[in-house]
């Protein structure tokens, strides 16, 4: 592969009339229509002074104005940068400061916090609203459309995305042409997306999920979707009898199932419900195969290398499992220490290589090398097994794992346990400072409305059923899990929370 990515994704359909999506603010948008705004939206961003391999970083409200703004960059040849849409201004300080964008664009509502930064950071401010309008569609309106797309090596820069960074500094993935391209290629033909699709698009447009996996399948397959601002079920609902699939996270199936009016009826259109981005509970999974017919097919991916395995589309799709490595992508599960192999069902780091695999951090040469290996397989940090049948299998980030008395204990394995309690919804095991055994172990609990249980009787449960050394030293009954946008559970906000449990134990014996 070569070449600029929107040419392979939108080049030669600017004259195709073809439905492309269905908005609810801008009404029904033609690959015509969508690829003309882009024209439009490259020629304002030329005329604004990008030139190629500069940062347009995005600040905005989900919109196929939003959404074709990536597409315009990508065919200026510059370098989209998506933001979160719940970062403050201090955040955005800092990540306009290490990328230091030629363009920076934000709501117009934010742009009295914002454009000081963004110009004392060297970034020309422009401005666009959920609706579309702002000076960057009035530079749009008036500019000229650009003549040609920008010509681009498979291995040059099309994005970068800033990992979510629950620890430390985050950090900007660098994704190519390339890693876009190869990637949602192979996701088409394992999913087996067609022209006759059409999605439910309701995630964001600033994570790697919404933006890559759903966009770029859908216009590689020459698709269509049902474009939603934000997860609402009832919409959801309300589109699943004119769509064929729906990607969603984890949080997506576990509202919908709370939905009265999910059943085999409502989802007889659907042929492929697609869970990713944090893990899906085995009991989601068969709940939802009970209630509509549908196995939800889970996958497995991460902001620096695009989607790595998945479930088969005709195969059995396993609870709990992320099923095989896409076409072309090489999984390994290997020592953490020294990267020797592992085998089947040994626990290890999962290791990847691939087409798919991203081009390092940006500015950060030595974090980049740290993280691969000599022969380029990425250290994922994720922690997980291949099984006798080849299914990948995920217990957990690497740095959650809890060392506790010396033992390792892989967290998963103790939800999964306390999760198959009755009365238990969910839970969160993880570990903080003891002063005995260096970490201990927490559970944070979330029960079944109306369900009692005290701390012992979760305690007592799992005798019998985990080794001493692995159940917890403390259950903590909460109302819900923190999750960021995207359905993870943020551990380390549990462990900052419960951080002093067992020193302020011992100080009461
Ligand atoms: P992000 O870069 O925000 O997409 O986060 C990537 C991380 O999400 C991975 O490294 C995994 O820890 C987690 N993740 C993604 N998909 C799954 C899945 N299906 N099951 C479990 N964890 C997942």
């Amino acid at each position: 592969m070569a070449g600029n990515l929107y040419d392979a994704l939108l080049g030669g359909l600017e004259r195709e009339d073809r439905l492309l999506l269905k908005d609810g603010t801008v009404g029904a948008v033609s690959y015509r229509a969508f690829a003309d705004q882009c024209a439009r939206l490259a020629g304002a961003l030329l005329q604004a002074g990008l030139q190629p391999g500069d940062r347009v970083a995005v600040q905005a409200e989900k919109s196929v104005a939003a959404l074709a703004l990536y597409l315009a960059t990508v065919r200026a040849g510059g370098i989209y940068l998506p933001l979160n849409i719940a970062y403050t201004a201090a955040e955005i300080d800092y990540f306009l400061n290490d990328a230091e964008p030629a363009i920076f664009v934000c709501d117009p509502a934010k742009l009295e916090a914002l454009e000081p930064i963004a110009e004392a950071a060297g970034a020309k401010v422009l401005t666009l609203d959920p609706s579309g309008s702002g000076t960057l569609a009035d530079a749009a309106a008036v500019a000229a459309p650009i003549a040609a797309t920008s010509s681009r090596g498979g291995s040059d820069i099309a994005a970068i995305l800033y990992t979510s960074g629950t620890t430390g500094r985050s950090k900007g993935a660098m994704l190519s042409h390339d890693n876009l391209l190869s990637n949602a290629r192979s996701l088409v033909e394992s999913w087996r997306f067609t022209e006759k699709d059409v999605l439910i698009h309701a995630l964001p447009i600033f994570h790697t999920h919404g933006l890559f996996v759903a966009t770029n399948v859908v216009l590689a397959s020459r698709a269509s979707m049902i474009f939603q601002p934000k997860f609402d079920p009832d919409k959801v609902m309300e589109a699943m009898p004119q769509a064929t699939s729906l990607m969603g996270v984890p949080t997506f199936y576990t509202r919908l199932l709370q939905h009265p009016g999910l059943d085999r009826d409502s989802t007889a259109h659907m042929r492929l419900f697609v869970s990713g981005s944090a893990p899906l509970l085995a009991e989601t999974h068969q709940e939802w195969e009970k209630r509509t017919g549908h196995a939800i097919l889970e996958r497995y991916g991460m902001t620096e290398t695009n989607m790595n395995t998945s479930n088969p589309y005709d195969g059995r799709r396993v609870a709990g499992t992320v099923g095989f490595p896409l076409p072309g992508v090489e999984i390994r599960i290997a020592d953490p220490e020294t990267g020797a192999r592992f085998g089947t069902e040994e626990i290890g780091m999962i290791e990847v290589r691939g087409p798919n695999v991203f081009q390092g951090y940006w500015r950060m040469p030595e974090k980049t090398a740290a993280e691969f290996r000599k022969d380029g397989f990425f250290i994922t940090g994720d922690l997980g097994k291949v099984d006798q049948d080849g299914y990948v299998h995920i217990v957990g980030r690497g740095k959650d794992l809890i060392i506790t008395g010396g033992y390792n204990v892989y967290p998963k394995e103790v939800e999964m346990e306390i999760d198959a309690l009755p009365g238990v919804t969910e839970s969160a095991v993880f570990g903080v400072k003891h002063p005995d055994f260096g970490e201990g172990i927490i559970a944070a609990v979330v029960l079944k409305p109306g369900a009692e249980m005290a701390e012992q009787d979760v305690i007592k449960a799992l005798d019998g059923r985990l080794a001493g050394y692995k159940r917890p030293k403390k259950v903590a009954f909460v109302a819900e899990l923190p999750r960021n946008t995207m359905g993870k559970v943020q551990k380390n906000i549990l462990r900052d929370r419960f951080a002093g449990t067992f020193e302020a134990m011992a100080a009461a014996k």
